[in-house]
């Protein structure tokens, strides 16, 4: 991935070889697609049971039942968050790479958030995504990620020469699971995994393959709506690196709360019933 400096010459028919047309990895037509219409119709006169404020620089945790939403809405000013999503025993965990891998590098409305292995079914669905108009830009930018991971203490003291920072959002992570079930810390951390970037705005440069972050176009009101699939435990990190237009993994940035708002439809969607676990045998041909 150095371009400038490539220790073989190219082949005669390296034009040729560049030029094959690319192929979806993972054509999603046989994925059952969410009843979106069902989805908002069952807003209707739904009731708000709980909400959550999370602080800047820190995390919370909620709980949603299944056929419930939630949203996450940006307040008081433009800040990015770290979702982490659970079943409620823990046993399913979101899980990114795969998510990505199936929907593309940024989530929108109808795409879903999976679960890790062996059950490979979906947490959430998205319902609704106020920022959904703004697409990719022009530096290959987009909105709510699935290509980053988190920041964490550990890479800081790689890149910062043995610094010691707390309020990233591993740590922030780390912190709420463990007060909110009552675990001690280590073993909370090994729940921690790879986010959705919620309001986060990424890419990668296109010379170099880099991970790059720019302010967020998020703006107080904005939000992202959920359906919850199955019973899940939530974390919610409101990073710190606020917009993430500059720095995070310090308390450099100007950091705002975000708000998680839990609603209890009067009924579930039509046609709506919780997803079975993957329907794979597990045999893995031994035997
Ligand atoms: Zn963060």
């Amino acid at each position: 991935m150095k371009p400038e400096y490539p220790d073989h010459p190219a082949p005669a028919d390296a034009a040729d070889r560049r030029a094959v047309a690319p192929v979806i990895c993972y054509p999603v037509d046989a994925l059952p697609r969410p009843d979106l219409a069902a989805y908002r119709a069952a807003r209707a006169g739904w009731i708000p049971v709980a909400q959550v404020t999370v602080p800047p620089r820190d995390a919370r945790c909620f709980e949603v039942p299944a056929g419930h939403f939630f949203r996450i809405t940006s307040v008081e000013g433009p800040q990015v968050g770290d979702l982490n999503l659970w079943s409620a025993d823990l046993s399913e965990r979101f899980y990114s790479g795969k998510s990505r891998a199936l929907h593309g590098t940024h989530l929108g409305t109808g795409d879903r958030m999976w679960s890790s292995f062996p059950t490979l079914r979906p947490l959430a669905t998205i319902t609704e995504d106020t920022l959904d108009w703004y697409g990719f830009d022009e530096y290959g930018g987009g909105v709510h990620d699935v290509i980053g991971t988190r920041c964490d203490p550990y890479t800081h003291n790689l890149l910062s020469d043995g610094g010691q920072y707390h309020h990233c959002c591993h740590s922030n992570l780390t912190r709420t699971l463990a007060e909110h079930r009552g675990m001690p810390l280590a073993e909370a951390e090994t729940h921690v995994h790879d986010v959705l970037n919620v309001f986060m705005c990424t890419g990668f440069t296109r010379d170099t393959g880099q991970y790059f972050m720019k302010a967020s176009p998020v703006r107080p009101g904005d939000y992202l709506e959920f359906f919850a699939e199955i019973d899940l435990l939530g974390a919610l990190s409101a990073c710190p690196g606020g917009d993430c237009g500059s720095v995070h993994s310090s308390d450099e940035a100007a950091c705002h709360p975000l708000l998680v708002e839990i609603f209890r439809p009067k009924a579930p969607p039509a046609g709506w019933l919780p997803p079975s676990p993957n329907g794979y045998d597990r045999s893995h041909g031994a035997g």
